[in-house]
């Protein structure tokens, strides 16, 4: 038999095409998928897993959502792509500007790291100010300015998370701790004329899933709008996950540019960034930030996002996904405490991280201290019982339309199982 995994190391980085695939630090070899349908990824040497990591966030509806499929399928016959304008990429833009709020003008891009990238230079450019902020343990894709670790303290100047960042960028992105108002003040009252822009997760998913504290988001756009900052929401992974039109919607929130990516391109490579037309007029061709793309609004990826949010349809969607939501990531909870095991859940809308604490972190450190060894060992028991949790309790799960109560009853049935080994 084929060792696909020494052959894939020999030949890309590490053997993946990005890091979180390699199960790096978690231990184990990583399987190669053959396909997927519904809640199921089924593997290169026959094994049917049932998927929370469901692609690290597009699949609402579940792989290989028929609609979706369709709709590729048809573009594709039509041509890959054009360099020209769409009408499809119109009524796309019309039905996002439609249901994000202040999304009045929208560009397309190929992912989240574009999205904000962009986002942050349009805020440069309006404000004329070079600062930008971010909360520790939120990730914004993988850009310079934006992979910065916290130095130590409140908030401090950012550090380069990753070689080959300069320490000059990495010292324009202020860091502070996510749900603290007093840091975050704090820093606007050193640094606010010097900010050009806040960006955040409304519901942070890259430390795990950490919901705003109340009273967080509140006060982050209070602040960063009197000192005429822009508040950029990086929607990401939120946006319509866990409402329809975003975490801007579901908390009414009054973003000045909005990110969007993974569930709004179904699965293809598409990102948006977009916000309120007085700042997006300063993109190009209209204004002088440049910001530019082969592939972007590419057709087939405008066609699967826009089948999957037209079959989303809207609000109503989401009840019952959140309702299943709940539920499991709450039996798993009582299921661990029966066993005598500390473990605590986040959870919002389709998305929730379980974590071996007994109390449910609130910012970035609180979810380093939680018991990572037992969340590795509660990863391969489930992995090895056929369900793919999320490699490492930083990352979020995302249950689908298709996660069934058959689904959800055969995951928690291998919880108490794997709960009992540890
Ligand atoms: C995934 C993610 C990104 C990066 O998106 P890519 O498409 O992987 O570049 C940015 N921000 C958030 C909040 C994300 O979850």
């Amino acid at each position: 038999m084929t060792d696909w995994w020494a052959r894939a190391q020999a030949v890309i980085p590490g053997g993946v095409n990005s890091p979180v695939r390699s199960f790096r630090g978690v231990g184990g070899t990583p399987f190669f998928v053959k396909e997927s349908q519904g809640p199921y990824l089924r593997t290169e040497d026959g094994k049917t897993l049932i998927d929370y990591v469901m692609g690290y966030g597009p699949f609402i509806l579940g792989h290989s959502a028929p609609p979706v499929i369709e709709a590729v399928v048809n573009q594709a016959q039509k041509g890959l792509g054009y360099g020209t304008p769409t009408t499809q990429e119109v009524l796309y833009a019309e039905l996002l500007s439609r249901s994000v709020p202040n999304l009045d003008v929208v560009r397309l891009v190929n992912s989240g790291t574009e999205a904000t990238m962009s986002a942050l230079r349009v805020a440069r450019a309006v404000t004329g100010r070079r600062r930008v902020v971010k909360f520790a343990g939120c990730y914004h894709g993988h850009h310079d300015s934006l992979l910065i670790k916290a130095g130590s303290g409140a908030a401090t100047l950012g550090v380069p998370d990753s070689g080959g960042v300069p320490e000059e960028v990495a010292a324009l992105t202020i860091t502070v701790p996510y749900n603290d108002v007093t840091a975050f003040r704090a820093l606007f009252d050193r640094f606010g004329s010097e900010i050009a822009a806040v960006i955040l997760e409304p519901v942070a998913g890259n430390m795990g899933t950490v919901p705003p504290s109340p009273g967080f988001l509140e006060a982050v756009q209070a602040v960063t709008h009197q000192h005429g900052a822009l508040l950029v929401v990086d929607e990401v992974m939120t946006g319509f996950r866990v409402a329809w039109g975003g975490a801007s919607k579901l908390f009414g929130l009054d973003p000045d540019l909005v990110c969007l990516a993974k569930v709004v391109g179904a699965g293809m490579p598409l990102g948006a960034y977009g916000g309120k037309r007085e700042y997006m007029s300063w993109v190009a061709p209209l204004g002088s930030v440049y910001q530019a793309g082969t592939f972007s609004g590419n057709p087939l990826a405008v066609a699967a996002g826009f089948a999957q949010l037209s079959t989303i349809g809207g609000p109503e969607f989401y009840g019952g996904l959140r309702e299943r939501t709940q539920y499991l990531a709450h039996q798993l909870v009582a299921l661990g405490q029966r066993h005598g095991i500390d473990v605590s859940t986040n959870v919002i809308g389709a998305m929730f991280t379980l974590f071996f604490s007994d109390r449910a972190p609130s910012e970035f450190t609180e979810v380093e201290a939680t018991n990572r060894e037992r969340y590795r060992a509660f990863f391969h028991g489930m992995l090895a019982r056929g369900v793919f949790f999320p490699p490492s309790p930083f990352e979020t799960a995302f249950p689908s339309s298709q996660h069934d109560d058959v689904v959800i009853e055969t995951t928690l049935k291998a919880a108490d199982e794997v709960f009992r080994t540890l």
